[in-house]
């Protein structure tokens, strides 16, 4: 996860894009996409020199702004002129705290902040809705090619979107594996898989060729019956909702108060459904992002949503709210309402805070809920 290397060593153009904008629209243009949020706003080391939120502070964001976009903030504004980030680009989904961050980065370090509108999914305005985003993205690309000599080609985005499907196919296939009796990987691992749907890692080619071989490793696991190393045989399995922590640390705390990971729904969107491989490339890459899960009206999505979480038979689920994140805690009650209807299982909600918050302090909330299903 060191970004600084990661980024320095691309010699190309960086992007850094919102967490569910699809990494094969900047690839298509030449350019290296870079999920902010993720490589920069993990808590990775103790020894991490930059306060999580000073930086972001100063430059007027509120104390109260989710932990995420205030660590990512502080570590790009730390950096000054010395950040590799030629722009900031979003889309669907781009929540408001999100919104003020990504602009006062962009005002602050002196690179371009673009963003696309994507309507909200509504069955009877399909036709409107998807020439308004074939719009969008035809302005993007011709914008982007103008003013900063970004190079489009519909010929490469097709390219782009077969690599990304191949990870999706291989991001589904693993999260398949978890439905089945033995876990054959953990939660942590799992989380980290799921992460590199964000922006393939820079790279997918490698990107997917790792996957291919971790998919292979879990085979060889579920053909011999086996769980991952630490994991018990019928614990209970828990399916994860919502924006993750930012500590890492939450992930094996499932599994150390005897549960075990089967699934968790933070970069969904990204490989739910493969984007259609057809010529008319940029209407079908318009149709997929207008159906990303997130974009659906809470209701519909909670229904949605339950019937992909039942497939991992899950015996509690958890949902995830972030202090200072209004989207995540509108929805909680939807999802809650969805899942105990139709799956009639255990659902709790959890807060995570700051960066630098205890996460064990949520130890006995999540032993009490895996404690329930034993
Ligand atoms: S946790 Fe909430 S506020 Fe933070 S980036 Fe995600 S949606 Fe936005």
């Amino acid at each position: 996860m060191d970004s600084k290397n990661r980024i320095g060593a691309t010699r190309s153009r960086v992007v850094a894009k919102w967490r569910l904008f699809p990494p094969e629209i900047i690839f298509s243009m030449g350019a290296i996409p870079y999920d902010l949020l993720l490589h920069e706003g993990l808590v990775t080391t103790k020894d991490d020199e930059v306060n999580p939120s000073k930086y972001a502070i100063e430059a007027g964001l509120s104390a109260d702004c989710c932990p995420w976009n205030l660590s990512a903030a502080s570590k790009i504004l730390s950096k000054e002129d010395d950040s590799d980030i030629d722009m900031f680009l979003a889309t669907v989904g781009f929540c408001d705290v999100s919104s003020k961050s990504w602009r006062t980065m962009s005002k602050r370090i002196g690179r371009p902040f673009y963003s696309i509108e994507i309507p909200q999914f509504n069955f009877e305005s399909e036709n409107n809705a998807l020439l308004f985003i074939q719009q969008e993205l035809s302005s993007m690309f011709n914008r982007l090619s103008r003013r900063r000599g970004y190079e489009f080609s519909e010929e490469r985005l097709l390219k782009e979107i077969k690599k990304g499907n191949f990870i999706r196919n291989l991001l589904s296939d693993i999260t398949k594996f978890l439905s089945t009796q033995s876990v054959p990987v953990s939660a942590l691992e799992y989380f980290l898989i799921q992460t590199s749907a964000g922006d393939y890692l820079q790279d997918p080619d490698i990107t997917g060729s790792i996957l291919n071989r971790i998919k292979t490793e879990i085979e060889s696991r579920n053909k011999n019956g086996e769980s991952a190393p630490g994991i018990q045989d019928g614990a209970p399995r828990i399916y994860f909702v919502g924006m993750a922590p930012q500590q890492l640390g939450f992930w094996n705390l499932i599994e150390d108060c005897g549960g075990v990971s089967v699934g968790c729904d933070t970069y969904l969107s990204l490989f739910y459904e493969l984007i259609p491989e057809h010529t008319n490339v940029q209407k079908e890459l318009a149709k997929w992002i207008w159906r990303m899960p997130h974009n659906i009206p809470s209701i519909e999505r909670s229904k949605m949503l339950t019937a992909y979480i039942k497939k991992q038979n899950p015996d509690a689920v958890i949902i995830g709210n972030l202090v200072g994140c209004r989207n995540i805690s509108q929805s909680d009650r939807f999802v809650k309402e969805t899942i105990r209807e139709e799956l009639g299982i255990p659902v709790t909600s959890l807060e995570f805070g700051a960066s630098d918050e205890d996460i064990t302090l949520l130890e006995p909330h999540i032993r009490s809920l895996i404690d329930m299903c034993k």
